[in-house]
């Protein structure tokens, strides 16, 4: 062990740190001790670090904002490793050296570790338009197309322009289209797997400074506009954030209701709608069966989690008094009310899973990435 830490240390451009539980950088609140979290300041560093750690065959984790991750308990044999960026926030003097934003053009180039929404804030605040649905998302820069996030009907898949791929196989970093990425909702294939890292993101921003076209009721009424109209970034930004914050979808280390991981569970697609009309109607009626709601999409229909886990019997706050619960603002997210433990955590997840199944024979899959990995089962 005091071989690795040295060995380590003696990279230049990383800060070695051997002190700390995951916990303490992950929103949830959980995560045991690992071998070590080293902090790296360029992409020669994070690949120095993760190519020796390969070589050494020593686990290895990439963290970004720890929004994502549910980690195990306990000693984990495990170094995490933060790439460039992490830790440097818009303001500081070295942020420049992580971002570049261009508003003549909308070019918008950011190293991994850099907080998502401080860029989405600094673009904003240069007039860019296009990144407003995306406020107030936890986590890295560098994790945005790994689960391709979204929101309000906007994915980072629409202003994608290009993601610098570090291959830990070929150890080539290569700067690659977002269409090698296979994105889709809540999915890339950068998620599930460690090989493949994000060093890089280059997105395009709005130079008009308008928005992307507004879809989502809630936010046409908050912005005075019709479906499809576009307004200010700025003034969407606001309204998103007002919104998210209402659902506990900000995170905020004061309020428990955002100790999660964000939605637990994707929202499910199947693909014939006949037979979830009929379970939902012998477990809820006539009345609840005909108003299911229902997005249909390209391989069937998409149903809402929240929906079906607050109908198999889990109102938001369950269980009262839990040490893990859902959130008092939203069903979809399971929190740490202050003692939770891993297994906690997986024990509500696992039971919301199982009751959900039973009663509407849909199978709801976990959003975030288990640290060490669990089985997922096939859909
Ligand atoms: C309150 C709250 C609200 C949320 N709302 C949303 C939402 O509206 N929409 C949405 O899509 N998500 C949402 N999330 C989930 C989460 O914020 C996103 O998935 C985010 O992109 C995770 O980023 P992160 O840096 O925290 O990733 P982490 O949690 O650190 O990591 C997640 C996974 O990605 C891997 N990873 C991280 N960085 C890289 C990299 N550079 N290259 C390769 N792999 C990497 C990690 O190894 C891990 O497997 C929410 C979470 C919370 C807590």
């Amino acid at each position: 062990m005091p071989e690795l830490i040295e060995d380590l240390t003696a990279i230049p451009n990383v800060l070695v740190i051997t002190s700390r539980p995951l916990s303490a950088f992950t929103t949830i609140g959980v995560g045991g001790m690992p071998r070590a979290i080293v902090r790296t300041n360029t992409n020669a560093a994070a690949k120095q670090v993760l190519d020796y750690l390969d070589h050494m065959d020593i686990p290895s984790l990439v963290l970004g904002g720890g929004s994502n991750l549910v980690i195990d308990d306990g000693d984990l044999d495990v170094v995490a490793v933060q790439l460039p960026g992490s830790g440097v926030r818009a303001g500081d003097a070295r942020y420049t050296d992580h971002v570049t934003i261009d508003p003549k053009s909308g070019a918008i180039t950011s190293d991994a570790g850099i907080t998502w929404d401080d860029l989405v804030q600094s673009a904003i605040g240069l007039g860019l338009g296009g990144l407003e649905c995306l406020s107030g998302i936890p986590g890295s820069v560098g994790a945005t197309p790994v689960q391709n996030v979204g929101a309000y009907g906007v994915e980072i898949a629409h202003i994608l322009n290009a993601v610098l791929v570090y291959d830990r196989q070929t150890k080539a970093a290569q700067w690659i289209e977002p269409e090698q990425l296979d994105l889709g909702y809540r999915t890339s294939n950068l998620k599930f797997q460690d090989r493949r890292i994000v060093f890089a993101v280059q997105l395009r921003g709005n130079p008009d400074g308008l928005s992307a076209p507004l879809r989502y009721t809630e936010l046409l009424r908050m912005c005075d506009a019709r479906e499809g109209e576009r307004r200010p970034s700025a003034k969407v930004r606001t309204a998103v954030l007002a919104q998210r914050r209402a659902k506990g979808m900000v995170y905020d280390p004061h309020d428990v209701d955002t100790a999660s991981a964000g939605s637990f569970f994707t929202n499910p697609v199947v693909p014939d709608l006949r037979p979830v009309i009929e379970r939902v109607r012998f477990a809820c009626g006539d009345d609840v069966a005909e108003r299911i709601p229902v997005h249909p999409v390209a391989n069937g229909y998409k149903l809402s989690a929240a929906w079906l886990i607050e109908r198999a019997g889990f109102k938001k706050g369950w269980p009262e008094n839990g040490v893990a619960t859902l959130s008092t603002k939203h069903s979809l997210a399971i929190t740490n009310r202050g003692r939770a433990t891993t297994n906690d955590v997986w024990n509500l997840a696992n039971q919301i899973m199982e009751e959900v199944e039973r009663t509407f024979g849909i199978r709801l899959h976990p959003e975030p990435v288990a640290y060490p990995p669990r089985p997922r089962p096939s859909s």
